[in-house]
């Protein structure tokens, strides 16, 4: 069957380079040739995101790591940051873990702002908050840099942030931000094949950890950091995916990642602007849109044009591409193109190319 390219936002399009790598053969996890592999990648990645800390690299789906910050660093009450269908779950994956949560929640389409954190905050009630910088579900991004300010005010609760969607895409400077964890599934704007989460965890978040009594094993924060140290992980990692995200990270530093910001900042530009001419409005508050994903307003709010999602989305598929017709309560009602990853101008073009022709059949 031909490959249908995606063009949804995650899993994203997995280059041929990328898949090569994901294949060499395979090495054992405790061996020099592993160790050699992750002192290759460790600066890069610290360079990536913007911290002397060890970056750890965690052998699941990104959910595994945001259920195991809580598990490492709540042990008062979370503040759950509610804003689209990945964030408001959080809330709902702290209280699973028997966590005392409380969600912050505003209508999806609206960034959190520091403001309304400040307030709950104050109560003193909290030792922790999730974030989650990009909610994908609507394509809204949050002022993380207002937010993380709060830091400052707050130095023993603990800010964590879900950068999923964004992080390569946007400066996510972690040191700066004085942040305690930040972390990234890298089946989205990394363009890795899914299984594989990289996060960095403050000093502060580490010695915190260092008391939870019930913070398991497998995402036990402290295990990884100890690992770390030896360029190695707790539990036998996927070998495959370190492989492909050192053939990904040559990649980010061969463009420059100031190159890497801006190329998602034009190809997410001329999606809004596809939007536009067809007389599309957008989804999130203005001001507050993604730049790695364009959710588009196809009557969830009132303007704009309206289309028959499944339908649009059905002709884009028979020319090749997968674009996503919206999640949880705004399916149909919005629509999602990811510009993330490898896509470039002239990629993007090949897509609203075939958007075009689609929408002359509705
Ligand atoms: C996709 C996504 C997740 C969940 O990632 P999994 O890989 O399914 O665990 C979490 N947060 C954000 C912002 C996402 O986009």
């Amino acid at each position: 069957m031909a490959h249908v390219k995606l063009h949804i936002p995650g899993p994203v399009e997995v280059s041929e380079k990328t898949f090569k790598a994901f294949c060499s053969p395979m090495i054992g996890h405790r061996g020099q040739g592993y160790k050699d592999l992750v002192a290759k990648i460790q600066p890069q990645l610290q360079a990536l995101l913007g911290t002397k800390q060890l970056v750890y690299l965690s052998t699941s789906s990104a959910w595994g790591v945001m259920e195991g910050a809580l598990r490492n660093l709540t042990q008062k009450k979370v503040l759950c940051c509610m804003k689209g269908a990945f964030s408001d779950k959080w809330l709902d994956v702290a209280k699973r873990c028997g966590k005392d949560a409380e969600g912050l929640q505003v209508p999806w389409g609206s960034p959190i702002r520091a403001e309304a954190i400040d307030a709950k905050l104050a109560t003193g009630q909290f030792d922790s908050l999730t974030l989650i910088h990009n909610e994908t579900s609507t394509g809204t991004m949050s002022p993380v840099a207002e937010i993380a300010a709060l830091k400052a005010k707050y130095p023993d609760v603990m800010f964590i942030v879900d950068a999923v969607s964004s992080m390569t895409a946007v400066p996510l400077n972690f040191d700066t931000l004085g942040i305690d964890v930040l972390l990234a599934g890298t089946q989205k704007a990394f363009a890795l094949p899914p299984g594989l989460t990289v996060f960095t965890c403050s000093p502060a978040a580490l010695a915190k950890a260092a008391t939870a009594k019930d913070r398991g094993y497998y995402f036990d924060f402290i295990e990884f950091d100890k690992n770390a140290k030896e360029n190695m992980t707790p539990s036998t990692p996927s070998i495959s995916h370190t492989y492909a995200l050192a053939s990904k990270l040559d990649e980010f530093f061969a463009e420059g990642l100031e190159a890497r910001y801006a190329r998602h900042k034009q190809t997410n530009q001329m999606t809004r602007d596809w939007a536009a001419k067809h007389g599309f409005t957008l989804f999130p508050e203005a001001g507050f849109e993604s730049i790695t994903l364009t959710c588009v307003n196809n009557g969830a709010k009132p303007g704009g044009r309206v289309v028959d999602a499944a339908k649009l989305q059905k002709f884009v598929k028979e020319q090749g591409f997968l674009i996503d017709g919206g999640y949880g309560k705004i399916k149909g009602t919005t629509f999602r193109l990811s510009n993330m990853g490898d896509e470039t101008p002239a990629t993007m073009n090949q897509l609203y190319a075939a958007l075009d022709s689609a929408m002359a059949k509705l």
